[in-house]
């Protein structure tokens, strides 16, 4: 049986333990004298995005090398296939690693050659997800352009960054460059941004949903559907659910708050993923348990069901 993850950032899964050896390597002074470096990147009780994005100010630090970036997406693929994956899709934004020793395709050719090794080592399959940046335009364009004419090398693009104020729409020309390519789009959407969001994602081809989950929003009491969640069931276009990121983000008060169960009750395409397993301490057997306690019996069904969305098929 096929185990996909579909969303998981690259720079939102460092083991601790590799955070550590690096930082040392590298003399970095903000997790130098750290003891628990687990607990310092964990943002579970964090009260702002701020503070749940200055983690990754951190993790980027340690992402400046070609040997540490392919060290961590070696171990990134190695921890997904130690929970039993065996096809991971890993996103990432290439432009925080540039710097004046490491050009944009050399960090993707560091990705791509730590997740060979896994792949050498224990047969799982990998690829990369660009991300651009929706609150930097120039990023958001570079990385588009980028995409294009490396597109061989990455199976995927996306936005990411803060989602209000900042619709894909924003970005139409990239998105319609990138289609015209053939590169498949996820967007993040629905999360930060309510329902027009996701709409917005779909008229600029997205092919699956980064999150998704207010398209509850367009769910009225009487399970009637909206426009949007009509469309997002009838075609069962792919909702990468996100459960523990959502509840760190203060999306949903507890896990019996969070939305899945309702949505998977209603037949919607949903699939179980990470995001962000350093920040939220969290892996895929952890959110295998979350989606139980939501009353999700068979939550691995999800794991396997998100195999035919891949876009590593
Ligand atoms: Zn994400």
């Amino acid at each position: 049986m096929y185990k996909h993850i579909l969303h998981d950032h690259l720079d939102g899964g460092l083991r601790p333990s590799t955070a550590k050896e690096l930082a040392e390597i590298i003399g970095y002074k903000p997790i130098n004298n750290v003891e628990d470096v687990a607990n310092f990147f964990d943002r579970s009780n964090c009260d702002s995005l701020e503070d749940y994005l200055e983690a990754f100010t951190h993790t980027i630090a340690l992402m400046q090398s070609y040997e540490n970036i392919e060290q961590i997406a070696y171990e990134a693929a190695i921890d997904m296939n130690d929970n039993g994956v065996n096809y991971y899709e890993s996103r990432y934004a290439p432009f925080y690693s540039v710097n004046n020793d490491l050009s944009p395709i050399d960090v993707i050719d560091a990705i791509n050659s730590g997740f060979e090794q896994a792949e050498n080592e224990k047969g799982i399959i990998s690829g990369l997800i660009l991300c651009g940046m929706r609150h930097d335009p120039q990023n958001v364009s570079a990385v588009a352009d980028l995409a294009v004419e490396i597109k061989d090398k990455i199976i995927g693009f996306d936005i990411a960054g803060p989602e209000y104020n900042y619709l894909p729409s924003l970005y139409r020309d990239s998105f319609v460059k990138i289609k015209d390519a053939g590169i498949n789009i996820t967007i993040h959407a629905g999360e930060g941004d309510g329902v027009h969001s996701i709409q917005d994602a779909l008229d600029n081809g997205a092919r699956r949903i980064g999150h998704g989950v207010r398209i509850i929003e367009d769910v009225k009491e009487n399970d009637s559907l909206g426009k949007t969640a009509n469309y997002i069931l009838d075609k069962q276009i792919p909702l990468e659910i996100c459960i523990t990121s959502n509840l760190h983000t203060n999306m949903y008060e507890d896990v019996h708050a969070h939305p899945i169960s309702k949505l998977y009750e209603l037949g919607f395409n949903i699939s179980l993923n990470t995001d962000n397993r350093l920040m939220s301490n969290t892996s895929v057997l952890n959110e295998l348990e979350m989606a139980k306690l939501t009353g999700i019996e068979k939550p691995s069904e999800l794991i396997n069901f998100s195999a035919s969305d891949s876009f590593l098929n």
